[in-house]
This record gives structure tokens, sequence and C-alpha cells, in this order.
């Protein structure tokens, strides 16, 4: 795909900053690159556009079936459960998007009402327009409700966390082995004439979360990826106990390499320069460095466990068949093709993982 050039008066206003930038003080790694496009604070993807639904640029799992947000409600209540039931108890969650899962789960959790009249519930969002569809979605819900920008904003105490599809926000950085320079070098954007292209940064010694052993066995051109943020995001959490989260993603759960970052624009790949603002652009979670981050952090993790698998052991069929029992065939027929999207290992049951970490908490949560 030809890149535009930066005189195109139709260019994003996000590319011509950009653009000034690495002119003025020389290329910026993929990680300052892709945290301009999702939050630069005029332009960027998750501070500007509400994109998650069909008519948007990507779907998620709580817009394809209701069953989804109603097993992590029922799920957040057995957390409680294990917790002692303590009162008050924060219910978290880290990018909500159109409030659609905070719907289903509050809903379904009518059955603990104990739960609800403990709980006052956090959305985690940076996003002016994703806020205002979850104060329409939750509009009904007579729980005490209210908006962070971070994490650590919400009010102190004991914490049950939801996460889907957050963590793969999170900016990666991206480090190419070249043993002819001697070693990795960050990836970087730079510009040739008037348009963004890849460059090679200084060489580093080890990336940061790759051990020494990978690194220096690996093939020239390899790609590894490291998400900076995850630490703090770690640190936030095992700073709470009782504590348990559910951090669902897309990801991988043995050490990888290659590049996984992708651009996504009204339900098509797009190329990461085409058009920075305007496209959502996440990169596959390392749950194995997740995993080992927590314990690193004295945290207790359970998982990666597939989530059509984990779907399936907290009671997916029966709460389906409830559903379908109730439906008219039309509904029916869409509610079946949409929990096999969720389930099914060649859509997103494999692909997509759930990771639980808990702190002082001593049972397992449900189905570890
Ligand atoms: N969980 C939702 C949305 C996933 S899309 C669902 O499953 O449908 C990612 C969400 O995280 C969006 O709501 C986005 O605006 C929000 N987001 C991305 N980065 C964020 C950050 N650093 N802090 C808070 N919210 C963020």
């Amino acid at each position: 795909m030809t890149p535009r050039l930066l005189r195109d008066s139709d260019m994003p206003p996000l590319a011509k900053k950009l653009a000034a930038r690495i002119a003025d003080a020389g290329p910026i790694s993929i990680h300052d690159y892709l945290e301009a496009c999702l939050y630069d604070s005029e332009y960027g993807y998750y501070r500007t556009k509400a994109g998650i639904g069909r008519g948007g640029d990507f779907i998620t799992a709580p817009e394809i079936s209701q069953v989804f947000g109603e097993l992590i409600g029922l799920w957040a209540g057995a957390a409680w459960r294990q917790m002692g039931e303590p009162a008050p108890v924060r219910l978290v969650e880290l990018g909500p998007g159109r409030g659609t899962l905070m719907a289903d789960a509050l809903r379904v959790l009518k059955i603990a009402p104990g739960f609800l009249a403990a709980a006052t519930v956090h959305l985690v969002e940076t996003s002016k327009a994703l806020r205002d569809a979850q104060r329409a979605a939750l509009a009904r819900s007579p729980a005490c409700l209210s908006w962070h920008d971070d994490f650590k904003n919400v009010p102190s105490g004991p914490a049950i966390l939801i996460a889907n599809e957050f963590l793969d926000c999170l900016p990666v950085q991206q480090f190419v082995f070249d043993s002819a320079a001697g070693g990795w070098r960050e990836r970087m954007i730079g510009l040739e004439g008037d348009v963004f292209r890849f460059a090679a940064g200084s060489v580093a010694q080890t990336p940061p979360g790759l051990d020494a052993a990978a690194a220096t066995g690996s093939e020239d051109g390899a790609i590894f990826e490291h998400r900076p943020a995850v630490g703090g995001v770690i640190d936030a959490f095992a700073a709470r106990s009782p504590f348990a989260a559910l951090l669902i993603d897309y990801g991988y759960s043995r050490p990888s390499f290659g590049d996984t970052v992708q651009a996504v624009r009204g339900h098509r790949f797009a190329g990461l320069f085409d058009a920075p603002g305007e496209s959502d652009i996440t990169a596959h979670v390392d749950f194995l460095g997740l995993k080992q981050t927590a314990a690193d952090a004295k945290m207790k993790a359970f998982g990666p466990m597939p989530m059509g698998e984990w779907l399936l052991r907290l009671g997916l069929e029966p709460r389906a068949a409830q559903l379908l029992a109730r439906a008219s065939e039309e509904d029916a027929n869409e509610m079946r093709s949409g929990m096999a999207r969720l389930v099914d290992p060649a859509q997103m049951g494999a692909l997509f993982k759930v990771l639980a970490l808990t702190n002082g908490v001593s049972a397992p949560p449900p189905p570890f």
C-alpha cells in the first residue's frame, strides 16, 4: 500500500503532528508512535472514538453474546464470597467499551443482592465518547457508578476487577535482532521525505522481559515485543488485598517472537501509517510475561485458560439452554452462532485466553 504524502490536504491532523515531531527531534519508537495514535490528548483513538460494534471498527465478546457478561457477573459474585463477603467492595472494569459487559453482569447479579448492596462500580475509561455510551447502557442500573482515568484513582479497599481486551491496547515496544550490529535494536519510526518509514534504533543489550538465552540465540530479523505499562498495572493490583482480577484478551501463552501490532478500521486491517488516530491499534498479550510479573509482585495467578474452555466450565451451556428456550427461532439462531463464535477454538475460543490473579484470597477462583 502506498503511504500517503504529508502534503495531502485530507491527511489526519495527528499524522501532521507526528511528522512535525519527527522532523524536529528525529525518529520515535513504535511505542511512542502507538501512544500518540491511541492517547494523544487531542486526536488519540481512545480519547475521541467509540469504535466498538457492528457499525464501528471492531467487535468484542460482550457485543457478541450477553452470556459473556452474565458469566463474568456470576464469577464476580463467587470471587466476593471467596473473599469473605467484604463490604464495601469495589467492582472495577478497565476499558468498559460500550458498557455492555457491566450491564449484563449487574443484571445477572440481581440473584446476589448482598453483593450488589456491598459493591460500588468503578469504570476506568479514557474515551469521552465511550463514557457516554457506558452511562447510557447503565442508566437503569441501581448500582453506584463512578468513572476514573486510571485504576490508581479508584478508592482503596477490597476489589474485584474485570478487563476484557484492555491490555492489548497498551502500547508495545519492538526490538529487532541484528547480529551485524551486535544485538537488539529498538524499532523506530522516522520520515523519508514526507512518508513515515520504519528505522532501526541504537543497539540495546537484552530487551526488557526477554531472557538472556533466548536473546542471544535469536535469528536475524526476529522481533521481540515488550509492553512497559504492564509492570505498573500489576503493581497497582498488588497494592490491594483482598483482590481478584479477571484478565481476558487475545495473545500467546508461550514465549513468542514476531510483529503482532495490528491496526483495524471499519472491521478491516489497516496500515500502521494509514491514518494515525483513526484506527484501533492493538498487539497480542504475552500471558506468560504477565504471569511472571504477577508472581514477582507476590500475586497468585491462575491460567491462562483458553476462553472457550473457561466459558464452558463456568456454565455457558445451561445458561444458553435457558435463553434459547425463550427465544424466537430467528433470535435463537443468532444466539447460537454468537456463542459458537466465543467458544469455538477456530474462532475466538482458543486465541482469547483468561488469566485470573488474586491477592489475599485463599481459594482458587472458579473454574480453576
Ligand atoms: N472491554 C470492552 C472494550 C474493549 S476496547 C469490550 O469488551 O467491549 C478497549 C477499551 O479500553 C475501550 O473502552 C477503550 O477506550 C479503553 N481504554 C484503552 N486504553 C485505556 C487506558 N489506558 N485507560 C482506560 N481505558 C482505556
